[in-house]
């Protein structure tokens, strides 16, 4: 078997008309992205099935990745795991589709290319975790965030210009209130 778990491609011509199942495990490295802010810290695993229909490859799976990246409110690093089930189809770069189509498929991340009969799936999966991670990353559902006037870390400790800023609106309110009542 070809299947070599260090494989990077997929070669067309193993794939069997029943389909092929993949389990594979590839390393962090792989994976590295530049526009996204967060990294891949642990190898990810591959689940999936190829078919193969006349020129067009289906992947279709699951990848199960490790990433550390910064809280959005708090801005403390933390390691998030997840799953994401992915679905891709290949197109033969050789078929050249027209110059709208080629848009349309730059676009679409659930489409891919291969030539030389070959097909990448590190490059899809990559895609598929930029997907899969939230824009707006929580170290904890509850985080507290960092005070707006200090700057404290408010999961770790309670400042005193958070107290203040919980009486302010309260006292706007009654001044709202007042100017109302005066028209
Ligand atoms: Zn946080
Ligand atoms: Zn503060």
């Amino acid at each position: 078997m070809k299947n070599n778990p260090s494989d990077l491609w997929i070669d067309i011509s193993d794939i069997p008309e029943k389909g092929l199942n993949l389990e594979l495990m590839k390393d962090a490295s792989f994976f590295e992205t530049e526009e996204a802010d967060f990294r891949v810290t642990k190898p990810v695993s591959i689940h999936c099935n190829i078919t193969k229909v006349g020129d067009e490859i289906y992947v279709r799976g699951k990848i199960s990745f490790t990433i550390e990246t910064n809280c959005s409110r708090c801005l403390v690093s933390f390691t998030l795991s997840a799953d994401q089930e992915f679905k891709v189809t290949y197109l033969s770069a050789t078929m050249r589709p027209s110059d709208e189509e080629t848009e349309l498929t730059r676009r679409d991340m659930h489409v891919s290319c291969y030539s030389n009969n070959r097909l990448d799936i590190i490059l899809p999966v990559r895609d598929q975790i930029v997907l899969a991670v939230p824009i707006k990353t929580l170290c904890a559902p509850d985080c507290a965030g960092l005070c707006s006037v200090c700057g404290q870390n408010l999961n770790i400790k309670r400042c005193g210009c958070y107290k203040s800023e919980e009486i302010n609106p309260g006292l706007s309110i009654l001044k709202e209130l007042k100017l109302r009542n005066n028209r």
